[in-house]
């Protein structure tokens, strides 16, 4: 059995068919494993430039964490967000009575970076996850601009939606794989449903378990591949996929040969559209792979050299700049060591244009201007974008309006003798536990294949 791609949904893949007997090779274009759950060892500390937290309800993420005696910790509680939004520094706690804040009746009380879960979250009109399928919910299959425009969002608080949104844009999300998300989330994680926090902004103290790896995420997909008895080739980049007969032939940029019964593909579609497949995909699957949308994190890591939020008394920002939001990470003792530059979306696409040092320079002068404190301390120890740093060459899969009735339920249908896996092919789960649960499900449709 040949696996493409040496993330969470590849590895899985190959430790569910290695459990059953299989022989099994895994090739990774990049010289790592673990894909999108890299973790840069800074001199600071760990920092993940891609996936994080584990949630509660995570159980194939947990189940082969705890087989593999991976050690967890709890993830350390969110850091205050203040505002730079329309020229002003406010404080979180003023901001409901600030004049930076053009929101409109209750969304007054709400701070810019939880208005997309206030509204994509109140009324959830999904009854349950995996109802996001169903012809019912077709109708929401409309951008989430339409979808918040039609429950009385102001267009301020569409604006400042657009800062943390994790697609392109509103313009163009689907408003129902967002909702299929945030419901996934209200189903684990009751108090999830109060609409004044952020989109993931429930934790330990809620009385439930959110971990991230010791040492960083990556040190996860490390285990696994240091489980496998098959080997993983690094800096093997996958060519060509040909399938005839009861083989496939899969060749490497290098001009590697690997020959098998079946393959696993656990690359995104942003990557796999690179990879020439014969017989070639058809039909929908063709236009999946090939058009699907995928969205952008660009990170930008920030060390500093003393405090700087006595100004506003948060260590976080959220701004309307080009920019976009500015976490501050705290260690295990909850002391903030680390500041987190994040653009996503369209905002990072449009970064990745310039090169990587004046993005440096301009994510601190744009800081020494909005945040006068902060002049004089930060210096870019790290950067990351996943559009442009990458084999991946996304942060995530995004369904645009009107692609969940297109493609929903044919994005993990198998061709010939691939099947595919990775976070696109998803269904309810998100994050790192659909790539583990997409890995597992490819398998187990090789796995009956063969029996
Ligand atoms: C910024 C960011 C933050 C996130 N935060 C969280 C979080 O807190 N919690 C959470 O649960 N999830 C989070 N996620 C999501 C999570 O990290 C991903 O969903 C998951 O890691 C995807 O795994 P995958 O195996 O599907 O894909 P990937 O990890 O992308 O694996 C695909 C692999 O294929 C390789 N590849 C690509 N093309 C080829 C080729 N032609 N030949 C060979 N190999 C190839 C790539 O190098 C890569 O290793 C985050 C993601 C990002 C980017």
């Amino acid at each position: 059995m040949i696996v493409i791609g040496a993330g969470l949904a590849g590895l899985n893949a190959a430790l569910t068919l290695e459990s059953q007997g299989f022989k099994v090779v895994v090739l990774e274009a990049a010289d790592y494993v673990g894909g999108r759950t890299r973790t840069y060892d800074l001199p600071v500390g760990p920092m993940n430039a891609g996936g994080e937290t584990i949630g509660p309800y995570y159980a194939r993420v947990r189940d082969v964490v705890a087989r593999l005696k991976v050690p967890l910790i709890p993830a350390p509680a969110r850091v205050g967000m203040g505002n730079y939004v329309n020229g002003m520094l406010v404080a979180s706690t003023d901001w409901a009575t600030s004049k930076a804040n053009r929101t409109a009746g209750p969304e007054r009380q709400v701070q810019p970076s939880a208005l997309e879960f206030y509204y994509l979250s109140r009324n959830n009109p999904l009854p349950d996850p995996g109802s996001w399928t169903d012809p019912d919910q077709a109708k929401y299959d409309v951008s989430l601009e339409t979808y918040l425009r039609d429950r009385g969002a102001s267009d301020e608080a569409m604006r400042l939606i657009d800062v943390s949104i994790n697609t392109f844009d509103i313009a163009s999300g689907s408003a129902l794989a967002y909702l299929r998300d945030i419901r996934r989330l209200q189903w684990g994680i009751a108090s999830s449903s109060e609409t004044t926090r952020s989109t993931y902004g429930a934790s330990s103290a809620d009385g439930f378990e959110f971990n991230l790896v010791k040492d960083g995420t990556q040190r996860l997909p490390e285990a696994m591949a240091g489980a496998l008895k098959g080997e993983v080739r690094l800096n093997h980049l996958v060519r060509t996929i040909d399938t005839t007969g009861n083989r496939v032939e899969v060749t490497t940029i290098d001009g590697s040969r690997f020959i098998g019964k079946y393959v696993i593909s656990a690359v995104p579609f942003s990557a796999l559209r690179n990879v020439e497949i014969r017989p070639r995909l058809t039909g929908r699957k063709f236009d999946a792979v090939r058009t699907s949308a995928h969205g952008n994190t660009l990170r930008v890591f920030l060390e500093f050299s003393a405090p700087f939020w006595d100004d506003i008394g948060d260590p976080a920002l959220f701004t309307d700049t080009a920019i976009e939001r500015v976490f501050a990470r705290a260690n295990e003792s909850g002391e903030v060591f680390i500041l987190d530059c994040w653009m996503n979306g369209n905002a990072a696409y449009r970064m990745d244009q310039l090169p990587r040092a004046q993005v440096a320079d301009l994510v601190v002068k744009t800081l020494a201007e909005i945040r006068p404190s902060t002049k004089g301390k930060l210096k870019v120890v790290g950067s990351h974008s996943w559009a442009k740093d990458s084999a991946s060459a996304c942060c995530r899969h995004v369904f645009n309006a009107g692609q969940v009735g297109l493609w929903a339920k044919i994005m993990g249908t198998p061709h010939e003798r691939i099947h595919f896996a990775g976070e696109q092919t998803r269904s309810i789960e998100n994050g790192m536990e659909a790539a583990a649960e997409s890995g597992e499900r490819a398998a187990i449709e090789v796995l009956q294949r063969e029996s």
